[in-house]
């Protein structure tokens, strides 16, 4: 699945389950939320802390879980995410091309 193709499978199921997108500011707030729980995720099973009984390592469910309101808000918002997506991987590769080659910590 392309990156259009996902930005319009949301925008299929929005408008057939969904009745209508939630607001920018609310789908906002959803996204913050999800990527709170990836980074739940994320800190008991590469950091620190462990997962309690029956919480559950769904890692993939919560990237995805952010993936899906970030195609929300590209679509509420008329952002093409593939567009975007091109023209930043050329921002950081013009920028950063030789940058990380030279940092001694990498
Ligand atoms: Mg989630």
């Amino acid at each position: 699945m392309t990156i259009e193709e996902a930005q319009q499978t949301v925008d299929r199921w929005i408008h057939t389950y969904g009745v209508r997108y939630f607001s920018e500011l609310t789908n906002m707030a959803v996204l913050t939320e999800e990527v709170g729980e990836l980074a739940r995720v994320m800190a008991r099973r590469y950091g620190d802390q462990s997962f309690k009984p029956g919480e559950k390592d769904n890692l993939a469910d919560e990237m995805a879980d952010v993936l899906w309101v970030l195609l929300c808000l590209a679509n509420q918002t008329g952002t093409d995410l593939t567009e975007a997506f091109r023209r930043n991987l050329e921002k950081k590769t013009a920028r950063d091309k030789e940058r990380h080659k030279n940092n001694p910590k990498l």
